[in-house]
C-alpha cells in the first residue's frame, strides 16, 4: 500500500531531511530534528505526491489516504493522552503547509484546530484559564475564515476585516495589545467572528473536528496554487512542480502565561551573517504574532539588544536561551549552514516547530559561507558554491554619503528610525500600497513602500519597490525576511510612524509626507529620513577603489578578498575586462582583471576637442584629406594607448579597430544648428555638410557600413590606429615595460575581410618595430559576432590568433533583432513566457551558443591553442560565464565592476564541472533543478 502519511515524535521518526521532496522542507526536517532527539511536537506529515493526485484528480484524494490520516491522528491522541474534539480534554493541532522548496509565508498555516463551542470549555477546564482559551478560539477561527473560507478584505485599501473587530474591541477596551484584552471580550469576539463568516461566506463555521482538518488539509493544498504563492514562484524562478506537503502537529502554547512565549531566530545573524543567534520572541504569544507584526517583539538576546530597551530572551529565561544556544550550534553545525528556526517556550518547556536553510542578504550569504571555511565546517569549494555571484554583487552597494546623511540630520530631516531589516541605501518616492508600487514603477518612478506591515500578498509590489518601510514588525517579519530575499533596503517596526492608508499619508510627529514625496532608507541603521540622500559606494569600494579606507581596517574587504581568492585557486577562466581609459584599466586591475578583452577605440574619439579631427577626417573629400586628419588623431591615441599599457604592463590589452557607422560622429541630420555650427567651425559650407551627412545616412547602420567594413573602404584608419598601437607599445616597451598587444578587427564575416585588414595591421606593425628598433610580441585576431564568421571560423583561424565573441552582435544578428529597437517588443515576448530572458543580458545558450560552439570547435580544428575569448556584456553575467566555461573559452571579459561575478562565476562553473565528473555526492541544500523532477503538479485541479 502507497505510504501517504509519515509520523514523527520525540526521537524517531519515518522521515528525514533528505526527503523533502517527498515531505516538503518543514515535514523533513522535522522528521530530522526529531531524530537528532530535539524537541518536536508529535505529528505527521501527509506527502507531496498526495498535492499531485489532488490536482490530477479534480480534487479527489487516494483512496487510503482517509484511513492513514485517522490512524496517524489516533497515533497523536494515544502520545499526547488527549482526545480530538474532545469536550473534556481535547487535542488541539496545527496544520502546515511546507513545499520542497522553502517559501516563506507564501502558503497557509491554520493553528488550534480541534476548537469548537465545547472543546472550547474543555480546554479552559484543563488549563484553568479561560482567557488563554478564548484567544486560541478566536484566533483559530480567524484563520479558518481567512485560510479556508477565503474570508480576505475585498479591496487593496481595506483592512483584514477579522483585525477591524479585535482593533475596535482593543479600542473599547482602552488597550494596546491583543494580550491585554479581557476573556469576556474574547468570547464575544468568537461570536463576531462566526457571524461575520455568516454574513461574508453564507456558510456556518465548522463545530466538527474531522470536517476541519479536511477543510484544513484541502485548503493547504489549494493553496500551493492561490495568487501569492505563484507570483512568489514566479520571482524566484521555481518551476511549478512538486506541490506542497501537508503537516498535521499536536499543539504546543506560547499563549498560556507569562512562563510562555514564541519566537523565532536565525542560526546567524541574516542580515550581517554575524556567528551570532539573532532573533525575536514574545512572551505569551503564539505562532504568527512575532512575523505578523501585531506586536513589536523582544531581541533574543543581550548581544542583539545593543543599548536598546526591553528584557532579552537571554534575560528573562536564561535556561530556555542557553537550550537554545545549544540547539543552534547543534543545527548549524548538523545541516552545515545558517538555519532559520522557530521555537515555542509552553509553560517552561522549549519546543522546536521549524528549522530550514535560513534566507539571508546577499552579503550574508558571503560572510557565512567565508567564517563556515574558516570554522572548518565546510569546503572551500562548498563557500564558492554557496554565494550566488549576484550576491556578491551585493557588497558593491551604495551606501548614504555621511555627510549628505548628516546634513540631513541637522536639517531637520531624520524622521525617525526603526529595524535595520535590509542593508544598503535607497531614496525613492513614497507609496503606499503594493499596486501602487508595481503602478509607478512600471513608469520609471522609483519608489519606497511604506505598509503597516506588509503580507505575501504584497509580494510583487515589494519587488517593485527599491526600499521597503513598515510602521510594525520585527528583523523577522514577513516584510524583513522577503526584503533581505529580494536585497531590498528595508527598514521596518518603526512605531512612530503614523500611516494613512486612506489618504496616503504617513505623519510622524508634526511632519507629513504624501504620496509621491521623496524619503530615504538607511537600511543598515534603520533611519528614515524625509527628501533625497546622494549615495556613495560600499565597503570593499572604498578599499578598493577610493583608497579611502585602509584594507585591514575593513572585516568586509578581507573577507572578501579571501573568498575571491579561493574562487581564484579553482576557476580555469581568465577574466578581463571591458576598458577604454586607464582609471577603468586601474579598477579593473583592482578587482582583479588579469588582461584588457576590449577596449573600444572610439569611446577615445569623443574625449576634448579630438571629435573635430574625426569628423574632418570623415568629411574629407579622399584619402589625402582622411590622412592629414588622421595624423592629428594618431598622437592623441598613441597617447591613450601608453596609458592602458603602462597600468596593465605585461597583460594582454586587446584593442579593436574602429567599429561603429561614422555618422555616429556627425550631428543628426535634422540638426540644422548643430550642422550650421560645425560647418562654420571646420570652414566649410553648410550645404556641403548637410549632403555629406545626408550622403552618411543609412536605413540600418547596425547592419550597414561598420566594423571591418570601413577598415575595408578606409584602410588609413586601420593604418593610423595600428599604428597607434604600435608606436605606443614599443615606447612603452622602451621604458622598461613589457607590453602584450592584441589588435582586434571586429565583425568579420569572411576570411577574406580578416586577411585584408590583417595585412594593413602586419605591414605597419613591421614597419614601426623597424623605426623603433624594437621587438613586440603582438597578435591579431578578429571578433566573432556575424553568423557567418561563426561558420566559417576554421578558414578565419588559419589567420587569426584569437577569437573574442562579440556576443551582443552575435545576438542581434542571430536573433535578427537590432539591438537598438528590441526593447519596444522585448518585455512582451518575456511577459508571454516566449523568451524566459532578455537574450541581451544572458546569453542564449541553444542560439547563439550553439554557434558559439560550432566556432570554437573550427577554430581549434585548424589553430588547436588559438585563444578564444568573449567581450559581449555576457561576460558579466553568471549563467552566460558557466557557459563559456563548459565549451572551453579561455577568458571572459566584462565591465570593471562585473569581475567579482564573473570571477565567482568562473570559479562555481569549474566546481560544478568537477563535481559533476567525480560523481561527488553533492551538498545536502534545498532541491534547486525543481524541473528534474518527474512528478509536476498541473496549474488547475483537472476537471474531471
Ligand atoms: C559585441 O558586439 O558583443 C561587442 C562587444 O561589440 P560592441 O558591443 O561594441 O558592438
Ligand atoms: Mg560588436
Amino acid at each position: 500500500m502507497a505510504k501517504y502519511v509519515y509520523f514523527f515524535e520525540n526521537g524517531k521518526a519515518d522521515g528525514n531531511a533528505k526527503m523533502k521532496a517527498l515531505l516538503g522542507g518543514k515535514g523533513a526536517n522535522l522528521a530530522e530534528m526529531a531524530q537528532l532527539g530535539i524537541p518536536v511536537p508529535p505529528g505527521f506529515t501527509i506527502t507531496t505526491d498526495v498535492c499531485a493526485y489532488y490536482y490530477q484528480h479534480g480534487g479527489e484524494y487516494p483512496v487510503e489516504l482517509k484511513g492513514q490520516v485517522a490512524e496517524a491522528l489516533h497515533r497523536l491522541e494515544e502520545l499526547m493522552g488527549r482526545k480530538f474534539g474532545d469536550p473534556e480534554n481535547p487535542l488541539l493541532v496545527s496544520v502546515r503547509s511546507g513545499a520542497a522548496l522553502s517559501m516563506p509565508g507564501m502558503m497557509d498555516t491554520i493553528l488550534n484546530l480541534g476548537l469548537n463551542d465545547h472543546s472550547v470549555q474543555g480546554l479552559i477546564r484543563l488549563t484553568g484559564d479561560e482567557r488563554f482559551a478564548y484567544d486560541c478560539y478566536r484566533r483559530f477561527i480567524a484563520m479558518y475564515g481567512d485560510v479556508v473560507l477565503d474570508l480576505k478584505p475585498q479591496s487593496k485599501d481595506e483592512h483584514d476585516p477579522f483585525d477591524v473587530l479585535i482593533e475596535n474591541i482593543r479600542k473599547k477596551r482602552g488597550v494596546e495589545f491583543d494580550n491585554q484584552i479581557p476573556a469576556p471580550d474574547l468570547r464575544d469576539l468568537t461570536e463576531r467572528y462566526k457571524a461575520l463568516i455568516r454574513e461574508r461566506k453564507k456558510v456556518e463555521f465548522r463545530h466538527d473536528p474531522w470536517d476541519q482538518l479536511w477543510g484544513a488539509i484541502t485548503a493547504v493544498f489549494g493553496s500551493w496554487n492561490n495568487p501569492r504563492a505563484i507570483a512568489y514562484r514566479e520571482i524566484n524562478n521555481i518551476v511549478d512542480a512538486m506541490g506542497t506537503a501537508v503537516n498535521v502537529q499536536s499543539m504546543v502554547f506560547g499563549n498560556l502565561g507569562e512562563d510562555c512565549g514564541t519566537g523565532v531566530a536565525f542560526t546567524r545573524n541574516p542580515a550581517t551573517g554575524g556567528n551570532v543567534l539573532y532573533g525575536e520572541y514574545l512572551i505569551n504569544a503564539q505562532g504568527e504574532d512575532v512575523v505578523a507584526g501585531t506586536r513589536t517583539p523582544q531581541p533574543i538576546n543581550i548581544h542583539q539588544k545593543g543599548d536598546g530597551g526591553g528584557l532579552s530572551l537571554e534575560e528573562t529565561m536564561p535556561d530556555i536561551y542557553a537550550e537554545l544556544e545549544a540547539i543552534r550550534s547543534k543545527l548549524d553545525r548538523h545541516y552545515r549552514d545558517m538555519q532559520d528556526i522557530e521555537f515555542t517556550i509552553e509553560k517552561n518547556k522549549l519546543w522546536m516547530l521549524q528549522t530550514r536553510t535560513g534566507k539571508r542578504t546577499g552579503f550574508a550569504s558571503f560572510k557565512i559561507a567565508v567564517d563556515m571555511v574558516r570554522q572548518g565546517i565546510i569546503s572551500k569549494q562548498e563557500a564558492l558554491m554557496r554565494v550566488d555571484p549576484d550576491q556578491l554583487d551585493q557588497l558593491l552597494r551604495p551606501t548614504f554619503d555621511p555627510k549628505a546623511q548628516r546634513d540631513a540630520v541637522k536639517d531637520g530631516n531624520l524622521l525617525t528610525s526603526g529595524l535595520n531589516a535590509g542593508p544598503g541605501a535607497a531614496t525613492g518616492r513614497v507609496v503606499f500600497n503594493a499596486h501602487d508600487a508595481e503602478e509607478w514603477a512600471m513608469r520609471g518612478e522609483v519608489v519606497i513602500l511604506v505598509r503597516l506591515e506588509t503580507s505575501p500578498d504584497d509580494i510583487r509590489g515589494m519587488h517593485a519597490s527599491r526600499g521597503i518601510l513598515t510602521s510594525r514588525g520585527g528583523m523577522t517579519s514577513h516584510a524583513a525576511l522577503v526584503a533581505r530575499q529580494m536585497g531590498k533596503v528595508c527598514v521596518v517596526g518603526c512605531s512612530d510612524l503614523e500611516i494613512d492608508y486612506g489618504n496616503k499619508r504617513m505623519t510622524v510627529g508634526d511632519r507629513v509626507i504624501r504620496e509621491g514625496q521623496y524619503i530615504s532608507l538607511d537600511g543598515s541603521s534603520g533611519e528614515v529620513f524625509a527628501g533625497q540622500i546622494p549615495t556613495r559606494p560600499s565597503e570593499v569600494l572604498r578599499v578598493i577603489i577610493d583608497k579611502s579606507l585602509a584594507p585591514q581596517r575593513s572585516q568586509i574587504y578581507q573577507d572578501y578578498v579571501a573568498l575571491l581568492g579561493w574562487a581564484d585557486e579553482f576557476r580555469r577562466l581568465e577574466i578581463r575586462t571591458n576598458a577604454d581609459q586607464p582609471n577603468q584599466a586601474e579598477e579593473a586591475i583592482a578587482f582583479g582583471a588579469e588582461g584588457i578583452g576590449l577596449t573600444r577605440t572610439e569611446h577615445m574619439f569623443f574625449e576634448g576637442d579630438r571629435i573635430e579631427a574625426v569628423r574632418e577626417m570623415i568629411l574629407a573629400e579622399n584619402s589625402q584629406g582622411r590622412e592629414r586628419a588622421l595624423a592629428k588623431l594618431l598622437p592623441m591615441q598613441k597617447e591613450d594607448f601608453k596609458g592602458l599599457f603602462k597600468v596593465m604592463r605585461e597583460k594582454p590589452v586587446t584593442i579593436r579597430t574602429l567599429d561603429p557607422p561614422l555618422h555616429e560622429f556627425l550631428p543628426k541630420e535634422t540638426d540644422d544648428k548643430a550642422i550650421q555650427k560645425l560647418a562654420t567651425k571646420l570652414g566649410v559650407p553648410y550645404e556641403q555638410l548637410f549632403a555629406k551627412v545626408v550622403s552618411l545616412h543609412e536605413a540600418n547602420p547596425m547592419l550597414g557600413h561598420r566594423g571591418c567594413r570601413l577598415g575595408v573602404t578606409y584602410p588609413e584608419i586601420t593604418r593610423m590606429q595600428a599604428r597607434a598601437v604600435m608606436e605606443a607599445a614599443c615606447e612603452v616597451a622602451r621604458e622598461g615595460m613589457d607590453v602584450r598587444p592584441e589588435i582586434m578587427i571586429p565583425l568579420v564575416g569572411d576570411v577574406g575581410e580578416f586577411k585584408n585588414q590583417r595585412d594593413v595591421v602586419e605591414a605597419v606593425a613591421l614597419e614601426v618595430m623597424e623605426e623603433y628598433g624594437v621587438d613586440i610580441e603582438y597578435h591579431i585576431g578578429t571578433m566573432i559576432e556575424v553568423p557567418r564568421g561563426a561558420m566559417t571560423a576554421d578558414e578565419i583561424a588559419e589567420y587569426a590568433e584569437f577569437f573574442s565573441f562579440g556576443t551582443n552582435d552575435l545576438t542581434q544578428t542571430v536573433f535578427g533583432i537590432s539591438r537598438d529597437d528590441a526593447g519596444k517588443f522585448l518585455p512582451a515576448y518575456v511577459a508571454n513566457k516566449i523568451w524566459e530572458y532578455d537574450p541581451f543580458a544572458r546569453l542564449d545558450q541553444k542560439g547563439v551558443g550553439g554557434l558559439m560552439e560550432i566556432a570554437v570547435h573550427k577554430g581549434r580544428s585548424v589553430r588547436p591553442d588559438i585563444k578564444i575569448g568573449i567581450c559581449g556584456e555576457h561576460g558579466g553575467d553568471p549563467s552566460s560565464v558557466e557557459f563559456c566555461h563548459r565549451i572551453g573559452l579561455d577568458y571572459v571579459s566584462c565591465s570593471p565592476y562585473r569581475i567579482p561575478v564573473a570571477t565567482l562565476a568562473a570559479a562555481r562553473a569549474a566546481i560544478k564541472e568537477t563535481l559533476a565528473k567525480e560523481k561527488l555526492p553533492k551538498e545536502d541544500s534545498e532541491p534547486k533543478a525543481v524541473s528534474t523532477v518527474a512528478k509536476r503538479v498541473p496549474k488547475k485541479v483537472a476537471k474531471k
